[in-house]
């Protein structure tokens, strides 16, 4: 049984900061490091391959390990959790994990980030379990692009059906996030926006990421968020909304007209890492502390080991307050860097 006795002496040990006075609000865990599509900015299939050598299922925690850490995370300041992936519907009864998830207190938030393709049936169970909203990747409504950019898979009617079920069962507000590159798939932005507009659906461009070792990343495809948002407001006028919360990675809109919003994720070209609080857990049990790192803490050896909460506590408070990432803000200088160090792939960790 997950213990209950993360309770932890109050003050800066209970609420941690980071080296740069950043506290650890969000937590991100990937249950898992498989997924059913082969994005090319993310998993492309030349390393992602048959053969490829995914964790077993003895490598990842178990949901019993993730609840517990969880619970630790939130003695510590954390008031957020994302399901993430990999693709975390692949997971064997993601559901039970989101009833034990929700029932942690403290807890503000539990959401998940999916592609899509299995929301339909997972929809209502998940909402059943006590998941709040869900986030959809979206690369385009085009057939034939959105097939180039998942990897070779003809699911858009899934993926929208999917999306239609989710917003049935409830799990809104639903927000769409849509990695544009140049030349790929930045044409159809529009079209994306167009078809939720006045549904209620919040559409967010994400500026594509430099993320893991392979995606062969290039400045020249990023499309800096201003220039969609001109292209955007050119057609349907926009007025900048309030943040939601400090730590809020998009930038948000509404559509003039009363339509709805829209949202802008640009970490490349407006990087957001000073109030960056979010903590990233693998599927294995490392804790990250950077969507860039290059090295995690692995959780997983002492929980199995035994280690009691007082001593996961201590691990996990020391290694967020040696943090020092910003690695969206150092960007083009750790880019140059003659050696650099692989970074952690995303299917491990999760966007
Ligand atoms: N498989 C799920 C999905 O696609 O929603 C969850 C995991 S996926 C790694 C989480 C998010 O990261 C997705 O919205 C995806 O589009 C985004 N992502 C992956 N690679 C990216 C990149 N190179 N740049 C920007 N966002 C990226
Ligand atoms: Fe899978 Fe999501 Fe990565 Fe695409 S972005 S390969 S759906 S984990
Ligand atoms: Fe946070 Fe790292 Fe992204 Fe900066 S680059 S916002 S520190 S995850």
């Amino acid at each position: 049984m997950p213990s209950n006795e993360a309770v932890v002496p109050l003050g800066r040990a209970r609420d941690p900061r980071d080296t740069l006075g950043r506290p650890m609000r969000d937590l991100r865990i990937s249950v898992m490091d498989r997924c059913n599509f082969r994005c090319p900015y993310c998993m492309p299939r030349e390393t992602f391959h048959d053969s490829y050598r995914f964790l077993k299922s003895a490598e990842r925690l178990s949901f019993d390990e993730i609840v517990r850490l969880a619970r630790l995370f939130v003695s510590l300041g954390v008031q957020k959790l994302r399901i993430t992936g990999g693709e975390p519907l692949l997971r064997a009864n993601l559901a039970d994990l989101v009833g034990d998830l929700t029932a942690i207190a403290g807890i503000r938030d539990v959401a998940l980030t999916t592609n899509g393709v299995l929301l339909s049936k997972y929809a209502s169970e998940l909402k059943a379990a006590g998941l709040a909203r869900v986030t959809v990747s979206l690369d385009s409504l085009d057939p034939e692009t959105f097939r180039r950019l998942c990897g070779g898979f003809d699911e858009l009617g899934a993926v929208l059906e999917g999306i239609a079920d989710a917003e049935r069962a409830g799990l809104v507000p639903l927000k769409i996030n849509t990695v544009i590159q140049r030349g790929v798939n930045d044409e159809g932005a529009l079209d994306l926006a167009a078809r939720f507009r006045g549904t209620g659906i919040v559409v967010r461009f994400i500026e594509y990421m430099d993320v893991g070792n392979r995606n062969q990343w290039q400045q020249e495809l990023v499309v800096p968020s201003a220039e969609l948002h001109a292209r955007i407001h050119a057609r349907w006028p926009l007025v900048p909304l309030d943040r939601n919360y400090v730590g809020e990675v998009a930038t948000r809109y509404a559509y003039a007209d009363g339509s709805g919003e829209i949202g802008f994720i640009s970490s490349v070209s407006q990087p957001f890492c000073g109030d960056c609080s979010r903590a990233r857990l693998s599927s294995d049990g490392g804790l990250y502390t950077c969507l860039f790192a290059t090295h995690g803490l692995d959780l997983r050896a002492p929980l199995r080991a035994g280690a009691s909460d007082e001593e996961l506590l201590s691990l996990i408070r020391t290694r967020w307050t040696a943090r020092a990432d910003r690695y969206s803000e150092l960007r083009a200088t750790l880019r140059a860097g003659v050696a650099q160090e692989p970074k952690i792939e995303m299917n491990y960790i999760g966007g």
